[in-house]
């Protein structure tokens, strides 16, 4: 929340609209205030960003969810036209380097369409379960929490408790716990890493002879940092 009491009433301005704004969004990289239609045509391809609404005390967190955007997949962000069908419209919670989100999905239901693990996958987010998924992780906060693990050795419990925190900091606990599904696939996605940079491109098998390990630079190779005939060497 941020507190603003001297606000006074803004028009929109949008394309010539006329309306009151009383949203902003803080992931927008150009912010302006809106009205909701405006605010809503304008975050139609951007479901996790994070709208916030003037109450006529402070701003307060909106949910594009709630405002009716759906992140409709398979389509190019177009709606499968049998999306209604089996499950319809669903709830799907993202963890996302701004936080954790809860939005609608729209899953392409074609009986020849790919499975919803595979359709979340395609617009990179990885799903914590592969039937029905509820709650998946996009590849950039899993690329983010790679590098803070590597660099600053931030554990998972602790990179879990800053997003959730950003999410929500007075009542973080309210959160849908994302703990131990993020946990698994962080493991997950680093096999996977590391198989596709060492060129194996299929779960069958290697393409290549490459290992998984990363040769030893201290260890000593020969032609590489002891002489070819290192062993007719008499101080070996
Ligand atoms: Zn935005
Ligand atoms: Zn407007
Ligand atoms: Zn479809």
């Amino acid at each position: 929340m941020l507190e603003c009491p001297e606000k006074s009433i803004t028009i929109c301005g949008k394309n010539g609209c006329t309306s009151q704004a009383i949203y902003e969004c803080s992931d927008c990289d150009n912010p302006a205030p809106l009205c909701e239609n405006c605010l809503v045509d304008c975050h139609r391809s951007l479901p996790l960003h994070r709208p916030m609404k003037w109450n006529g005390m402070y701003y307060e967190r909106e949910s594009l969810a709630k405002l009716g955007i759906v992140w409709y997949l398979g389509y190019a962000g177009m709606q499968c036209p049998y999306v209604n069908e089996g499950r319809g419209i669903q709830e799907l919670t993202v963890l996302d380097i701004t936080g954790v989100h809860t939005i609608s999905v729209g899953f392409c239901q074609c009986s020849k369409g790919p499975e919803p693990a595979e359709q979340l996958l395609l617009v990179k987010l990885f799903p914590a379960t592969v039937l029905r998924p509820q709650t998946a992780f996009s590849f950039r906060a899993l690329k983010l929490f790679h590098m803070v693990h590597l660099t600053a050795h931030t554990t998972v419990w602790d990179f879990i408790g800053a997003m959730h925190r950003l999410s929500n900091c007075l009542d973080f606990k309210a959160l849908h716990g994302t703990y131990k599904q993020f946990n698994f696939v962080q493991r997950q996605w680093r096999i996977i890493r590391a198989w596709c940079q060492s060129g194996r491109t299929t779960i069958d098998g290697p393409k290549t002879d490459i290992p998984l390990a990363m040769p030893c630079v201290s260890c000593p190779m020969p032609k590489v940092n002891i002489p070819p005939n290192w062993d007719c060497d008499p101080d070996r």
